[in-house]
């Protein structure tokens, strides 16, 4: 069992107070960590506003060098922090790797977009006065994070802070403690400077540090749930930025490729066994193309092998926890009873730790939790329909506002699906719809606030607009 301790000022601190992690796999323990007492939540807080007054005078050439150092040392270390993404929450060392690959590359594009933080220069109605528009970071920033992508979704809000000059306090989910204390090593063997960026982990220490009166900004990504708590009890007007959950549709239209939708639900249904913000939870598939889609999609699942994510020739790990291991099968009951038929072939998964298997529901109804809620696993419902708008009718609710898909081979409707699919984020004949450069948000009850791109970077950045009378106009 591993020991892992808050970072705080640029020093690691122990607690007398621990919780334990343990492994989805195998419910083994993995590692004991120190609970963040308030005294270490403050000083995180008070660490990270001391080192802003010097961290904001830095040059961006300066904090670009520093990430492009931070990347070198996580892509050097991929092999150890991916397993110890894959260890405590399940997904395959595949994918792991792939995510701190990510990682890599994201401090690199922030590093190239710190030197670009550019202002403007705004005319006035006299030429004795100058109007400068510039940017200047937030201050502190307070990132609560969950456990699905544990490494990047730390990683988006840390670089694009760091590149902004605003400093940072993270508390990662409980369930993934070890790939944030390695990304923290990655950090301090860089030189970021002490204060610059700090670690608190803990059950309940959230709302403290989401309150802190020195705190200039909350970035947080999780469920829609706790992000409307935070968004209440936020006691004064600061910026949030919300990377909230919500149940993503796809549209398979009567013009689509039907096996590239399938293969695309395939792997956006199922990838990180579904516990993906965007991964495709309820599919609209018209009538005309619904047995083939349908056929092509529970034989692509059926070939998904489960197992410890930790072994090779796995596809689909088990769930992160407990919880998301009950929720899901609840769904498939709960489909189940109310009529939906299983597709996918039967079968046995391991029962040493949180795995589901992988199902694809048929004949599903707007009433059943699969296609009204997000499931946060391996299960994706599909329902037939008559037309196309009735897809867009269904597939667009208040609830959700994150990501939909859909396939067509018609210009027309994929242009009618990107005007009217009410979604931060739409992919059209292809499941992939985050790129680093591009800004990826939600709507609704998604949330609100871009990371990626460089709408990302201003989400760090606050803007100043300042008046000067000079009286140069020579008059
Ligand atoms: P969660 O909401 O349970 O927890 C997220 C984080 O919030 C954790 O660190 C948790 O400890 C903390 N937290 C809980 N209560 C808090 C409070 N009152 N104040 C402050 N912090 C608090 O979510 P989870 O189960 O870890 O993650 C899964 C959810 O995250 C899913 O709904 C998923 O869709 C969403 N998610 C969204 C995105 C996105 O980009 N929109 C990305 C990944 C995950």
């Amino acid at each position: 069992m591993i020991e892992i301790r808050n970072y705080i000022d640029g020093a690691w601190r122990s607690s007398a107070e621990t919780f334990t992690v343990l492994n989805p796999a195998n419910r083994g323990q993995l590692a004991r960590v120190a609970q963040a007492t308030a005294d270490d939540v403050d000083a995180a807080v008070v660490a990270a506003d001391a080192a802003f007054q010097s961290w904001r005078r830095t040059t961006p050439f300066e904090r670009a060098e520093l990430l492009r150092g931070i990347a070198d040392i996580v892509d050097r270390r991929e092999g150890e922090l991916a397993l110890a993404v894959t260890r405590e929450m399940g997904k395959t060392l595949a994918e792991s790797s792939g995510e701190v690959q990510k990682l890599a590359r994201a401090f690199r594009f922030y590093a190239e977009e710190a030197v670009r933080i550019m202002g403007e220069i705004v005319p006035n109605e006299t030429l004795d006065v100058t109007s400068l528009v510039s940017y200047e970071p937030v201050g502190v920033v307070a990132a609560i994070t969950p456990w699905n992508y544990p490494l990047e979704l730390i990683g988006w809000k840390l670089c694009a802070a760091l590149a902004a000059g605003a400093t940072i306090v993270v508390k990662p989910s409980e369930y993934s403690t070890a790939s944030a204390a390695s990304l923290f090593e990655c950090l301090e063997e860089a030189g970021v400077p002490a204060g610059v960026a700090n670690l608190v982990y803990g059950r309940g220490i959230g709302p403290q540090l989401v309150a802190h009166p020195l705190v200039g900004k909350i970035a947080f990504t999780g469920s829609t749930q706790t992000g409307n708590r935070i968004a209440r009890s936020v006691h004064h007007a600061i910026p949030l930025s919300m990377e909230l959950g919500g149940s993503c549709p796809m549209i398979v239209t009567e013009h689509a490729d039907v096996a590239k939708a399938a293969a695309g639900a395939a792997r956006r249904g199922f990838r990180n066994a579904g516990q993906i913000c965007i991964a495709v939870n309820r599919i609209y598939v018209h009538r005309s193309r619904y047995e083939e889609f349908l056929a092509l999609l529970a034989a692509a699942v059926d070939e998904l092998r489960v197992g410890d994510g930790a072994q090779q020739n796995v596809d689909m790990g088990p769930l992160a926890n407990e919880e998301g291991q009950r929720k899901a099968r609840a769904h498939v009951d709960d489909a189940v009873a109310l009529g939906a038929r299983v597709l996918t072939a039967e079968r046995r998964v391991p029962d040493t730790g949180y795995f589901v298997a992988p199902t694809v529901l048929a004949d599903c109804t707007p009433e059943m939790l699969v296609m009204r809620e997000e499931t946060f696993g391996p299960i994706v419902g599909v329902a037939p329909v008559d037309s196309l708008d009735e897809a867009i009718g269904l597939a667009n609710r208040r609830d959700s506002g994150l990501a939909a898909y859909a396939y067509t081979e018609n210009l027309r409707e994929t242009h009618r699906l990107s005007a009217l699919l009410d979604y931060g984020n739409v992919a059209i004949n292809n499941p992939d719809p985050g790129i680093m450069n591009a800004p990826y948000g939600g709507r609704k009850g998604s949330g609100f606030g871009s990371e990626h791109g460089s709408e990302g970077l201003h989400g760090y950045l606050q803007i100043k607009h300042t008046r000067i009378h000079h009286g140069a106009s020579g008059a």
